[in-house]
């Protein structure tokens, strides 16, 4: 990591740039508000022969010994990313507050959710139209006509879209309606599709694995920043442990852990990681109190009648009520819930 000083010319940094290519090392430049910082990934001995710390507007050349690189605390000095929706933000002392059916089921589920999820407070509408569900002879979900639908409700609401993107194959008709392309769980190795989004400059929603360590996800970040995007969301959703009490355990201890070694902004899955309704409302006040940047949650607008995930759904008309108390408890800790221009 090349640290430039504070006022470094333009020049200076191209330059900084060219010499770490010409090493056949990447050059990621980062501009932050007083400082800039060049990323330079490749040989570490040939980088080091460089002999940067001595040239023009460079301040100090730091190795970063994290096997991530751009993903690490170290790359931003300490600043926190702020990923931009839509003029809805994440990081920082913003927080959004995620939420829709698990599965776009039909027009009408679909655009009844979207319009409680408005009305209670949400900052984006999220979505699945292609699902990855543990059998294949469930549904999978609507596909072509699930991204229609969602296309419609974000026309109708205004609510940016967050909706999962299973197959590198389908990358070109999810990026006509996704704000938000999340990758699931299941997927969070998948390198190929993260360094494929990575390309897109879409931002990003990446869950952990269900038995992905800490690192492995900030490993997986790694791959979606390298392509030069920057816009990712690092999301804990609940992972295997011996209980059996829940569907998954919420790993609350990986909000303040990721969020010492990473400059990423930390969203969590209340409703997947519990499986149960009745425990989303106290997951998510600890998430916020643990310093979550926002929360995805599954709203249906009835939810006995839901094809997924209907147990753990909070129901729409009570999505309102909730908001408020995960508001409350953000507010606590210095955030406010942030939305898109409409509101
Ligand atoms: C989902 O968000 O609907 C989902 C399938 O989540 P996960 O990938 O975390 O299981
Ligand atoms: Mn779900």
């Amino acid at each position: 990591m090349i640290v430039m000083k504070e006022g470094a010319t333009r020049d200076q940094v191209d330059a900084v740039v060219e010499r770490v290519e010409s090493v056949g090392a990447a050059a990621h430049v980062s501009q932050g508000e007083v400082l800039t910082v060049v990323g330079a990934i490749g040989d570490r001995e040939r980088i080091a022969n460089l002999d940067l710390a001595g040239a023009p507007g460079v301040d100090r050349v730091v190795p970063i010994s994290k096997p991530y690189k751009l993903a690490s605390k170290q790359f931003k000095h300490g600043a926190s990313t702020i990923v931009e929706v839509d003029g809805c933000k994440v990081g920082g002392t913003n927080f959004a507050m995620i939420a829709g059916p698990c599965t776009v089921e039909s027009r009408e589920q679909l655009l009844s959710t979207a319009d409680a999820v408005k009305a209670g407070g949400a900052s984006m509408l999220r979505g699945g139209a292609y699902k990855p569900r543990t059998s294949p002879y469930s549904f999978q979900g609507l596909g072509d006509e699930g991204l229609r639908l969602l296309r419609e409700a974000k026309e109708m609401t205004g609510l940016p879209i967050v909706t999962e993107l299973m197959d590198a194959r389908d990358l070109e008709p999810v990026l006509e309606v996704a704000d938000v392309i999340q990758v699931g769980a299941r997927n969070m190795q998948n390198y190929s599709l993260l360094a494929e989004i990575g390309r897109s400059g879409r931002p990003v929603l990446l869950k952990r694995g269900l038995a992905a360590q800490v690192e492995e996800l900030l490993m997986a970040s790694e791959y979606v920043l390298k392509e030069g995007n920057d816009q990712v969301m690092l999301c804990e959703r609940g992972i295997r442990t011996f209980e059996t009490a829940t569907r998954f355990t919420l790993d609350i201890m990986a909000i303040p852990v990721i969020k010492e070694l990473s400059h990423l902004p930390v969203v969590v899955d209340p409703s997947h990681a519990a499986g149960r309704r009745d425990l989303v409302l106290p997951l998510s006040l600890a998430a916020a109190a643990a310093g979550a940047d926002g929360i995805i949650v599954e709203v249906h607008h009835d939810p006995d009648a839901a094809i997924c995930d209907g147990p753990q759904a909070v129901p729409a008309d009570r999505f309102g009520d909730y908001v408020e108390q995960v508001r409350r408890v953000s507010e606590l800790v210095g955030k406010e819930i942030s939305r898109p221009e409409f509101a």
